[in-house]
């Protein structure tokens, strides 16, 4: 595995191999643990070399304290991506990834350049999308969007500069991070990148808390009751798909019973807030396609419920389809 620590050392190993391997690409920001693993494992079979890049990009942080507390541990990350079986680790500085230093600005007009080509022939290995040029389409308006504000904006930002940097033939995001999977698929197709996205599931402890770097940071009280929050993702999958099922047996039979998703997340928040030191922020049951919220169940042919609960300080997402 070639460790590459600047944007030279990796021009010079993929020349080495870019015209003959299908590449593969997975983007993180290290402290990684087998979610992360699971994509690297997902490239190796699908590709010919697999680069994994670490970067705790700091444009998609919020406040300076969450940056700063966020796990990073590269010696362990090399040990386990040398283990899995990836080609390239890709660690960036933050001069290769941001040449004209980083723009923090939290203001987003929405001018759009849909159609731009940059995939396979950005103007310099110093170009970088301005976060003005991104059109999110909307999908950034309900979910971690009004929560995170600009989060979307430095992730897309990012992703399409290592994107320009490595070119890969295809690219590996988690289902764990429901609502940016969905905007990185939109701006990879709406500025025409040659790459193919690949969802990959989210993999879980075994007592069903989402893996995640975040989650080292919990005490060892928080660890307990964390996996509350699946418990009732899962119930409140169940509910869904009770009542989704009793909605299409009324038409026939006139049997109506369940909940609609606005008392569906009633419940969930009731219930997750209930337990003690899980504090709900938002619960949204979202169109899985426009990340836009569902009134009632026949609005939308796949649905997601999608979730941020505080175990303060600590942070956790998590989402499940309902439909
Ligand atoms: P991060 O390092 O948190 O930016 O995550 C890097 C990539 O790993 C993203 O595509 C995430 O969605 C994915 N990922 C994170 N946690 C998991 C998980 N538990 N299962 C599957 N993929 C994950």
């Amino acid at each position: 595995m070639k460790i590459c620590r600047s944007l030279v050392e990796l021009e010079e190993v993929l020349n080495n191999f870019r015209s003959t391997e299908k590449i593969g690409f997975v983007p993180t920001m290290g402290a990684l643990h087998m979610g992360h693993i699971s994509l690297v494992k997902n490239s190796i079979k699908h590709t010919t070399a697999t680069v994994v890049s670490i970067f705790v990009n700091p444009t998609q942080f919020n406040n300076a304290s969450d940056l700063e507390n966020y796990p990073r541990d590269v010696e362990a990350d090399f040990k386990l991506l040398e283990a899995a079986g990836a080609s390239v680790v890709f660690v960036p500085r933050v001069i290769d990834i941001y040449p004209e230093g980083i723009d923090f600005s939290g203001v987003m007009p929405k001018t759009s350049i849909q159609g731009l080509n940059n995939g396979n022939n950005a103007p310099d290995k110093n170009y970088l999308h301005k976060k003005e040029e991104f059109d999110l389409g909307g999908l950034d308006n309900y979910g971690e969007g009004p929560r995170r504000p600009g989060h979307f904006y430095g992730v897309v930002q990012v992703v399409t500069r290592l994107f320009d940097l490595v070119k890969p033939d295809f690219a590996f995001f988690g289902e764990k991070d429901f609502q940016q999977l969905a905007i990185i698929k939109h701006i990879t197709k709406s500025l025409n990148y040659p790459v193919e996205i690949i969802a990959c599931p989210t993999l879980r402890e075994d007592d069903g808390l989402a893996m995640s770097s975040r989650n080292q940071l919990l005490t060892s009280e928080q660890r307990k009751i964390a996996p509350n929050i699946y418990k009732n993702l899962l119930e409140a999958q169940r509910i869904a798909q009770q009542t989704i099922g009793n909605l299409s047996e009324y038409q026939e039979n006139s049997s109506e019973s369940g909940m609609t998703p606005k008392q569906l997340i009633e419940l969930t928040s009731i219930q997750i807030n209930s337990v003690s030191g899980l504090e709900v922020e938002y619960i949204e049951i979202l169109n899985s396609e426009t990340l836009q919220p569902v009134v009632k169940w026949d609005d939308a042919e796949q649905i997601q419920l999608c979730a941020a609960i505080y175990a303060r300080p600590v942070r956790l997402i998590d989402n499940i389809k309902l439909k």
